[in-house]
């Protein structure tokens, strides 16, 4: 297994997940439960990470890298915040609405 993605924003990770999921790979998120109030934690310790399997990982890569960079895609605005958000992404990365 390798760490392919990590974000102190668990939003964005989550967003990733699914982006690569959606690729048709298979992903395992660690610490999807830490940071509730465990008390010995430090911050890093709890950012949410995306793992592949080490076969995928070049990929998976692949995927998010083009993900990212497709900025022919319009995006979107948050129709509660009005935060411009990628168009890969279905929830507001900022406030969490769902895209609509
Ligand atoms: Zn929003």
């Amino acid at each position: 297994m390798k760490l392919l993605y990590t974000n102190e924003n668990r939003i964005l990770v989550s967003n990733i997940k699914n982006i690569v999921e959606y690729a048709g790979i298979k992903v395992t998120l660690k610490n999807e439960f830490a940071g509730g109030g465990v008390g010995e934690l430090s911050t890093i310790d709890s950012w949410l990470e995306l793992w592949v399997v080490d076969g995928d990982y070049e990929k998976a890569g692949k995927v998010i890298a083009s993900s990212i960079n497709s900025d022919n895609s319009q995006g979107w605005f948050c129709s509660k915040c009005a935060e411009k958000n990628d168009a890969s992404f279905d929830f507001c990365w900022s406030c969490q609405t769902e895209r609509t």
